[in-house]
């Protein structure tokens, strides 16, 4: 099988590159081990929630850099269709398999854009009886943001790049399920989804 384009050839410009990726996945799974390493003071091992399908490759490196006891599960939460443009109610279509109530519970986020996502999951760790949430997110768009959302209990924001207001892919980011492979963050070229 063989093809003459390649997908890199849509890609405008590259935002993070594999390099950059892995030196701040490091950096937050730091973060997350010192957060719930055991001493008396500290929180038992968080249940990390991934949001499929996004985060699908940052969970992945993330948790391989926890230096922790901890367990893996994921929902899986739309709000796009098939645009690049938010529709404001996020589906969550799968529900989670572990029982989180009474658990910390670190939810995993390719990217917090209106927030709509983010705060709709929050509410439904907490009706599941999670005893925190924290949030941690390759990107962050703060321009974009819509909804303000609290974190539950004493859950913590931990939050790799500020992106800036373009629709980017790769490192499990899509457009219409595509890109998803990419192993760098990039700008899709506006003719792509015009
Ligand atoms: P929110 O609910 O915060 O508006 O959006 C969250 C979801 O929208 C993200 O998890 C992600 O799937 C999608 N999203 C937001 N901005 C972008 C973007 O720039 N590129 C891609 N591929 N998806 C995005
Ligand atoms: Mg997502
Ligand atoms: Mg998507």
């Amino acid at each position: 099988m063989s093809s003459s384009s390649s997908i890199h050839d849509d890609i405008l410009t590259v935002l993070w590159s594999p390099d950059q990726l892995s030196h701040k996945v490091s950096d937050l799974a730091s973060q997350i081990t010192n957060d719930f390493s055991s001493s008396s003071s500290s929180p038992p091992p968080p249940v990390i929630v991934g949001v499929a399908t996004g985060a699908f490759l940052f969970l992945a490196d993330l948790v391989r850099n926890i230096n922790l006891p901890l367990t893996v599960d994921f929902v899986r939460a739309e709000s796009y269709g098939s645009g690049t443009v938010s529709t404001g109610v996020p589906k969550l279509s799968c529900d989670v398999k572990l029982d989180v109530a009474g658990k910390h519970v670190v939810l995993v986020e390719d990217i917090v854009d209106t927030g709509n996502t983010v705060c709709r999951l929050i509410s439904y760790l907490e009706a599941k009886g999670a005893t925190s949430v924290s949030v941690c997110t390759l990107l962050d768009k703060p321009a974009r943001r819509k909804v303000h959302f609290e974190l539950l209990g004493d859950g913590k924001f931990y939050s790799g790049f500020e992106c800036p207001d373009y629709f980017v892919v790769g490192y499990g980011l899509d457009f219409n399920e595509k890109y998803r492979n990419l192993p760098y963050i990039g700008v899709l070229k506006p003719e792509i989804y015009k």
